[in-house]
């Protein structure tokens, strides 16, 4: 190998390079190029030496970023001169220990590839019907990761010891499970197992079990990849039922997953951005808008327009999705406002009173990840939750964290991230921390990610808010500097990140809420912005909350408090005010004398009056229910928009009255809601187009960041991207990053830096 004029380089390829298949791909490349040399895992990444010609060390080099596996993310080859020391043949070597300023990266679990999903099928092979088999392209990564670096010594499957035939398979260059650290077989890797109620041991194939369960009604608990599922037929009503109400009435949209993406055109109209996103190896649950005929029940997904539905993403959600040939609802195996549950014998006995039986498997669970919820806005992944197939790839910002970050987040619909180089690691969804579970869950991934990533936070960034557990938790952390970073700001911080625009922007912040720097609730925020610092611009109009919490759980609350502002009460014969005509006048005192009503600007709390006058929604069971039936019930024939006055000054204040205002006349005068909540929709989306406008002629920026929860409605996002388009600035939305409180921590943790560098 090594003759006259071989050349010695020295490589480091630091990205998402673990766990993906990158050494067997560095070795198939070596052979390729006739290159000798090693290659091994280190917590920085993959170090490579190689020696060749210089002509074929280029190519090879080359070859690094161009041809990497599906799985991997190159983001920085570099390479240094060594001396020749004319080896032959290319090998592996041991993974080296140590620190690295860059640590590595964990690949996120990966859905079943096509040649292992073969397999399973075929009769022949060792691996026909085996719920484990996994490849260097596809498998559980990220859930079962304990250490790094990435080594099957440092994962749940360290539990295992390999069978002769796996070790030939993992070790041979050839095998497309060459240095596949979960691989495994029915003869050396985890067996399933059913489980009846009581825990004992259901005889009979495990998914045989399970399927006739399903199909005669009872509700199965099934253990994936990041946590235990519930599972029942989706066509079955009462089985549907008996799982909401087991879940302590849960109010949420269930997921169905399907068969295949043939089936799931049967459920929801799949346009091809849908259907990518669905077969593609990350798996994530899909909102596509529902087909009428589609075969599931109506307990499914009440009152929504679309239904999440997604692929069988493990060789077991395949096995018993063909036997039985229907769809099937996975949620997640927790009771409302818990974690999803992932430890077995803290899973077998939370889930006891909910499930009939088990399915589950001795395959530990190291992280917890729920699925992951997208829908596509004008043919591009918008991702709602980010959590299982998406935590922890990293998002790159062109901006270096000085020092380490750990950003805690918000309360609900908690995620946290750790930072630094030019890397983020926004963790998978951990939920509302309302609960002690919660709490711990939060804790336990800080630590994780902080281990897996190397970081040592000397950065502790969190939101205003003082009685958030997020907030709290980083007041507890000693040794750190704290930067607390304004709910809205890092909204819009979130979506400059994703973009690596530095701003400034003028942002628009839409959500439920969030304490704003003077003390009160804000939730419909113009900010003039970049990651130091923002101004508030303009706002909408804020109103009392009577009965701050009562008011965020029953929408016609806000109803009540927005009419008595703008009528001294609600018009004659006004619907909502007739329903609740005991309670409406202690309610509208109460907001009059500001008793227990704190003021707020929030934009879902608009949603929630005009909701509620509209008929579609008085009382609510989970977060952001009442907008989301509302957007649900846009008719899109409609061409009205009720007007809203701006009123000038500083900060800006949309007249968000006008808007109730009108939605109340015409539900007195009897429009039905589909037009009601067209218009309310189509009137918001004016009005803040034209106040964008104006702060744009004032400030002279041009370029607007859209953030927040509010912004996962379609309707009011495609309606003031559209508007703006026209009036010609350049829009930055969410793609990667959920707008809601999903993304805060990026939004923290940039903001955070941004001060730190100062
Ligand atoms: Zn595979
Ligand atoms: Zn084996």
């Amino acid at each position: 190998m090594s003759g006259t004029g071989a050349r010695r380089i020295r490589v480091r390829v630091e990205g998402l390079v673990q766990g993906v298949g990158f050494r067997p791909f560095v070795c198939g490349l070596a052979g390729a190029y006739g290159v000798s040399g090693f290659v091994g895992n280190d917590p920085g990444g993959v170090f490579i030496e190689a020696e060749g010609e210089p002509a074929t060390l280029d190519a090879f080099t080359a070859g690094l970023t161009g041809q990497a596996p599906p799985l991997a993310l190159v983001e920085r080859v570099s390479v240094e001169p060594a001396e020749p020391v004319g080896e032959s043949g290319f090998r592996i070597v041991a993974s080296r220990q140590g620190e690295f300023p860059d640590g590595a990266l964990v690949s996120p679990d990966a859905g079943t590839c096509a040649a292992c999903l073969s397999e399973l099928r075929d009769p022949g092979d060792r691996r026909h019907r085996y719920p484990f088999a996994n490849c260097t392209d596809c498998g559980p990564r990220f859930t079962i990761v304990t250490g790094v670096p990435y080594d099957r010594c440092a994962t749940t499957m360290a539990d295992f010891e390999m069978c002769a035939g796996c070790a030939r398979e993992y070790g041979d260059p050839g095998d497309r499970r060459f240095h596949a650290q979960p691989v495994c077989c029915p003869a050396c890797g985890p067996a399933l197992r059913a489980l009846g109620a009581d825990g004992r041991p259901a005889a009979g194939d495990p998914v045989e079990v399970a399927a006739r369960w399903l199909e005669a009604g009872r509700i199965v608990a099934i253990k994936g990849l990041g946590g235990y599922h519930l599972a029942v037929l989706a066509a079955d009503g009462p089985a549907v039922a008996a799982l909401r109400a087991r879940k302590r009435r849960e109010s949420r949209p269930f997921a169905v997953l399907a068969p295949d993406a043939a089936a799931a055109g049967t459920l929801v109209h799949l346009d091809p951005a849908a259907e990518l996103l669905l077969t593609g190896a990350r798996r994530p649950i899909v909102l596509a808008p529902r087909r009428r005929d589609a075969p599931v029940a109506d307990l499914v997904a009440p009152g929504a327009r679309d239904l999440g539905v997604m692929l069988p993403y493990t060789p077991l959600h395949h096995l018993l999705a063909d036997r039985l040939a229907v769809p099937y609802v996975l949620t997640s195996g927790n009771l409302t406002d818990e974690p999803i549950a992932y430890r077995d014998e803290e899973a077998l006995r939370r889930l006891a009173g909910l499930a009939d039986g088990f399915l589950v498997h001795d395959r530990r669970i190291e992280a917890p990840a729920d699925d992951s919820l997208v829908r596509v806005f004008r043919g591009r992944e918008l991702v709602v939750r980010r959590s299982r197939g998406y935590a922890p790839a990293p998002i790159g910002v062109p901006w270096p964290f000085p020092r380490p970050v750990l950003a805690c987040g918000a309360q609900l619909k908690n995620t946290f991230c750790v930072a630094r180089g030019n890397q983020a690691f926004l963790s998978q969804h951990i939920g509302d921390l309302e609960s002690y579970e919660t709490l711990r869950s939060f804790a336990e991934g800080v630590e994780h990610f902080c281990r897996i990533f190397g970081v040592r936070p000397a950065v502790v960034a969190h939101d205003l808010h003082p009685e958030y557990l997020s907030t709290a938790y980083a007041r507890d952390r000693e040794g750190v500097d704290l930067i607390g970073v304004q709910h809205h700001h890092a909204h819009i911080a979130s979506c400059l990140a994703e973009h690596g625009h530095g701003g400034p922007v003028i942002g628009v912040a839409f959500d439920g809420l969030g304490l704003g720097v003077d003390g009160t609730l804000w939730g419909g925020e113009l900010l003039v912005a970049d990651l130091v610092s923002f101004r508030r611009a303009g706002h909408l109009e804020a109103v009392p909350m009577p009965g701050g919490a009562a008011a965020v759980r029953q929408p016609w609350r806000m109803a009540a408090a927005w009419l008595d502002r703008i009528h001294g009460d609600a018009l004659p014969g006004l619907p909502v005010a007739e329903r609740h005509r005991e309670q409406w006048p202690v309610v509208v005192r109460m907001a009059r004398a500001g008793l227990n009503s704190p003021l707020t600007s929030s934009a879902g709390r608009l949603f929630d009056a005009v909701a509620a006058i509209a008929g579609v929604r008085d009382v609510i069971g989970h977060e952001g229910q009442a907008a989301a039936e509302l957007e649900a019930r846009v008719d899109p024939g409609e061409r009205g928009a009720y007007p809203a006055r701006l009123i000038e000054g500083e900060p800006l204040v949309i007249a968000a009255g006008d808007l109730v205002g009108a939605a109340a006349e015409d539900a007195a005068a009897g429009v039905d809601a589909g037009r009601i909540a067209a218009r309310f929709h189509r009137g918001l989306a004016a009005a803040v187009v034209r106040a964008v406008r104006v702060l744009g002629e004032e400030t002279g920026l041009r370029t607007v960041a859209l953030s927040g929860g509010v912004f996962q409605n379609a309707v009011l996002l495609e309606a003031v991207l559209s508007g703006l388009e026209r009036e010609r600035f350049t829009v930055l939305v969410h793609s990667r990053v959920p707008p809601g409180d999903g993304g805060i921590a990026l939004g923290q943790a940039v903001v955070a830096a941004a001060n730190d560098r100062r």
